[in-house]
Parts: C-alpha cells; sequence; structure tokens
C-alpha cells in the first residue's frame, strides 16, 4: 500500500516524502509543477504529473496504484495574491480538495492529513493560539483553508473519511543534507527574502512595518523547521492508521521572533551584513501569531528536533549557499 502526496513536488510537500520514505513507506507523488519542481521530487516515489482538479487523471491513478492514505499540500498559499484573485484559490484549493475527497470516496481511501494554517485564526484575540481559538480568517487563502477542513469534516460524518488538518504557523529551513529545500518564484516568505539578502541577489530586506504593537514594533511569528513539519504529517498518518478520530492540530513552536529578530539571527549565522530598511506595512499582517503546539506533542506525540532559529537558519542557509538559484 502507497501513500498518495498531493503536492509532493513542493516545499512542504517534498520534505514530507523524505520523511515517509526515511520510514520505509511506498510512496506516489502528484503534482502539476506549476509551483513544484521535478527536481524536488525524491528518486524512490512513483510521480503522476496532472492537476487535483482533473477527476479523470486522479481517478485513472487512485485505481491504478493501491493507496492507503493521502496527504495533501496540492494548494496555492501566497496571502496577497488570493486577496487580488480569490476565485483562484476557491477553485484549486476548495475545488481541487472536492475533487480529492469524491476520488477518495469512490475509491475507498478513507485517511487524510492535510496542511492547513495559522490563516484560519484571522487576527487572534488571544496568544498562544490553542485549536480552540475562534477561526475568523482576514483573506481567501485562510477562507479556503477553512473552507477545506468543513468539507472533510462533512465528509467524515457521511463516508467516514478520517483528516487530520495540520494549522502550520510559519514554516522555514531545509533538509540537513541541504537536497531539498525553498524555493518560490515569487519569494515573498522572510526567512528566504533575507537569505537571499546575505547572498547578495537582493539590496536589501524591506521589514514590512515596525509601529506594530510588539517589543520592536515589528510583527512577530512562530518559526518551525520544515523537517519537523514533515515528521509531524507522518505521525498523523499513524494516527489515523490506529483508527482515532478526525482532529486538527497547530504546529508552531509556542515562541515568537520579531522581523527584527529573525535580521539579527541571519546576521549571526550568515556573518553577512544584510541591509534592511522600513518600508509600507503589508496589507492583512497581524502582529503576533504564535501557536501552542501542546496538542500535537500530546496526542500525536510530535517532538520537534529542529525549531529553534538557530538551526532553521543554518540549514536555510546551507540549502541557499548550495543552490543560489533555487532548483
Ligand atoms: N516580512 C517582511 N519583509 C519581507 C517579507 C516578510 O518584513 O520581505 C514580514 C511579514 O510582514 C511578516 C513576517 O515577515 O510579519 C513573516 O512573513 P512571511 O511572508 O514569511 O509569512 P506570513 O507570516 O505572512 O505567513
Amino acid at each position: 500500500m502507497a501513500i498518495a502526496v498531493l503536492g509532493g513536488a513542493g516545499y512542504i510537500g517534498s520534505h514530507t516524502v523524505q520523511a515517509l520514505i526515511n520510514k520505509g513507506e511506498e510512496v506516489i507523488v502528484i503534482d502539476n509543477l506549476l509551483t513544484g519542481h521535478k527536481e524536488a521530487i525524491h528518486e524512490k516515489a512513483t510521480f503522476y504529473e496532472g492537476d487535483i482538479r482533473d477527476k479523470e487523471f486522479m481517478l485513472s491513478v487512485f485505481k491504478k496504484e493501491s493507496i492507503s492514505g493521502v496527504v495533501h499540500f496540492a494548494a496555492s498559499s501566497l496571502v496577497g495574491e488570493s486577496v487580488e484573485n480569490p476565485l483562484k484559490y476557491f477553485n484549486n484549493n476548495v475545488y481541487g480538495t472536492q475533487i480529492t475527497l469524491e476520488v477518495m470516496k469512490e475509491t475507498g481511501v478513507k485517511k487524510i492529513v492535510f496542511s492547513s494554517t495559522a490563516a484560519t485564526y484571522g487576527e487572534p484575540k488571544e496568544v498562544p493560539i490553542l485549536e480552540t481559538t475562534p477561526t475568523n480568517p482576514k483573506n481567501p487563502y485562510g477562507e479556503s483553508k477553512l473552507m477545506m477542513e468543513k468539507m472533510m469534516r462533512w465528509c467524515d460524518e457521511a463516508y467516514g473519511i478520517k483528516f487530520v488538518a495540520l494549522r502550520y504557523f510559519n514554516v522555514a529551513g531545509a533538509s540537513l543534507d541541504t537536497s531539498i529545500g525553498e524555493d518560490h518564484n515569487p519569494e515573498t516568505h522572510l526567512v528566504p527574502i533575507i537569505l537571499q539578502t546575505a547572498l547578495g541577489q537582493r539590496e536589501k530586506i524591506s521589514i514590512f512595518g515596525d509601529d506594530y504593537p510588539t517589543e520592536d514594533g515589528t510583527c512577530v511569528r512562530d518559526y518551525v523547521h520544515v523537517v519537523d513539519l514533515g515528521a509531524a504529517h507522518v505521525l498523523a498518518l499513524d494516527y489515523l492508521s490506529k483508527g482515532n478520530e478526525s482532529n486538527i492540530f497547530n504546529l508552531g513552536s509556542s515562541e515568537g521572533f520579531s522581523v527584527k529578530q529573525m535580521i539579527d539571527e541571519a546576521r549571526l549565522v550568515t556573518g553577512k551584513e544584510i541591509p534592511s530598511a522600513v518600508s509600507e506595512k503589508r496589507a492583512g499582517d497581524p502582529a503576533v501569531l504564535v501557536a501552542s503546539p501542546e496538542k500535537a506533542k500530546e496526542i500525536l506525540g510530535w517532538q520537534p528536533q529542529y525549531t529553534d532559529i538557530k538551526t532553521i537558519f543554518e540549514t536555510a542557509w546551507a540549502w541557499h549557499v548550495s543552490r543560489p538559484n533555487g532548483y
């Protein structure tokens, strides 16, 4: 039996594929390669190029292969783009999930673990954020992920498809052997942008606002190492395999770092100056997003090993230095 990883050529997907294969699982990767990279696909995975919205394609793969569970990363994930083009997000993320669930129902696959996001919470009134903190997404990206969670809930009730939604906070870092890492085009995330600046590929890093109600005025986020995130998906599949109920977990570190603290840490790790300048705020940025990961630790037995800022920067830096232009 194999695990189908939808979006397994992407950043988090490829690290999860690596974790599954290291554990001895058979893995099938399905990816349309619009944002994923062929080179990121593990050599031991069976690859099918195609779109999860293409039901005929999906059914053909699910009928040909013997699939015991699905891990679903195949979604669009840029907040700003989602505000400008919400229908893209409802189409790719929500409709793509609908087709996935239809295909799972028709082929009898009963387990799915999928990427949700801290963006489902919007601007939370409490920190650290618990899974019981009310959801109130502030952009179509977060809304689409919440809709995906809700679809799964009803499909569990009607068809017995069990799900685990993993609400990620800020993901960064790279595989310890630098074989895979983060490569987005365009890049919008803080850690790779800082490191591209350290490499001299950007003139400076723009700090989006310094008058937030935080200690140094810049936004505070909770950073998780991508390898720890991959491990959490493996644990979530194990959890479902044991017959447990559908569930939702935050994946964060319970520690917050400001944009300025992140740049300072990168200066220490890289030994580079990394010029920065304060610029306009980015629309829709909450001041502080910090998770309580206690539920994932307690119920899934998740034990993050690399989720400290130094290791995150060291591994991301090693990746950027070895692949300055990405894949
Ligand atoms: N950020 C920044 N400059 C950049 C990119 C990001 O100041 O060039 C800030 C952004 O406003 C946010 C934090 O860094 O407060 C993390 O942003 P990212 O896009 O990495 O993740 P998000 O928190 O939006 O999911």
